[in-house]
């Protein structure tokens, strides 16, 4: 089947996906380009993934955004990887091609890269912390190694978890990774010139991270991931203490940016009024 004649297909696979921000995102886009396309929220089992994979490209889609908790068999079924899926292990992206093979990529690394970028965090030669050490952690180390960071401290609540993150991306980056305890905070805090959370810790209904702020410089820069919502109680305490803060909303459009221009052929912008857009929808389903 082809869908040259109709509207160009795409969606996000996810388990659980009804909350995916990434329809209203696409849609926004879709709208302001004036492109004939369709963004569908995607709801598939991970026993499901491979089958309906098979589907998508079958029925024409162009490919898929990909979300948990399908990102590492999404790296398996691709038949090639870019740079960043390879280092990552995982890939949020998959592109069909016409002669029926599947490009992966991982759009998270400059995602997140770009969200600093637009904030003007420089990262150049910096000390960073990082928190987390699931598949977001990985993106995250990957992005903070390619804006120049000269040490990459990784903290995790299993701290198994995160040597075996410095172990397995040490190969694919010029920084030192280190990985430590959480109870190692204060002691590694002190000189440190950004933190990321990227941890699930945070999001609406879930508990915080508790971390100590006063143990970071005045010039220290507070990032999390966590979109939902877009302040979380640790940007809020950051903010009261006065540091700088970068919410996970930046990531959340700039990692989509590539995916729109697989999908629909045109660079979308990151603008303040898709921010707004997704603030609002974010708000609604609060
Ligand atoms: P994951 O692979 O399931 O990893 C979850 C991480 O959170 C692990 O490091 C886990 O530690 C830690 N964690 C969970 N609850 C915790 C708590 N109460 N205290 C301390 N650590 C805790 O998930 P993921 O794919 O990496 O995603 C993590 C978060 O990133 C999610 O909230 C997701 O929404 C967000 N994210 C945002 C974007 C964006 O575009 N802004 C993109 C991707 C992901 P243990 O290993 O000790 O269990």
């Amino acid at each position: 089947m082809t869908t040259e004649d109709g509207p160009k297909l795409a969606g996000v696979v996810g388990w659980p996906v009804a909350h995916s921000l990434s329809p209203r995102l696409h849609g926004f886009w879709l709208k302001a380009h004036r492109i004939d396309g369709v963004f569908a929220p995607l709801a598939v089992r991970r026993e499901d993934f491979s089958v309906v994979l098979r589907g998508l490209r079958l029925a024409g889609f162009q490919g898929v955004s990909i979300t948990l908790p399908h990102k590492q068999a999404a790296f398996s079924l691709a038949h090639s990887l870019d740079a960043d899926a390879r280092a990552a292990g995982a890939a949020n992206l998959l592109v069909f091609r016409r002669d029926g093979a599947i490009d992966g990529f991982n759009t998270d690394v400059t995602g997140f890269a770009a969200s600093l970028a637009q904030e003007k965090v420089s990262v150049d030669g910096a000390k960073a912390i990082l928190v987390g050490a699931g598949g977001a952690a990985r993106a995250v180390a990957l992005a903070l190694d390619r804006r120049g960071a000269r040490a990459i401290w990784v903290l995790n609540r299993n701290a198994a978890r995160a040597r075996v993150l410095a172990q397995d991306l040490a190969p694919f980056v010029h920084a030192r990774l280190i990985a430590a305890q959480l109870s190692d905070w204060s002691a590694i805090a002190f000189d440190a010139s950004l933190v990321v959370n990227a941890t699930s810790a945070g999001l609406r209904g879930a508990a915080s991270l508790e971390l100590s702020l006063d143990a970071l410089p005045a010039a220290a820069v507070v990032c999390d991931i966590v979109y939902d919502p877009v302040e979380t109680e640790l940007l809020r305490r950051a903010r009261a203490r006065g540091l700088r803060t970068v919410d996970g909303l930046g990531m959340l459009m700039h990692q989509a940016a590539p995916a729109f221009r697989a999908f629909f052929g045109v660079e979308p912008e990151v603008t303040t009024d898709l921010r707004l857009t997704l603030e609002r929808a974010l708000c609604r389903h609060a």
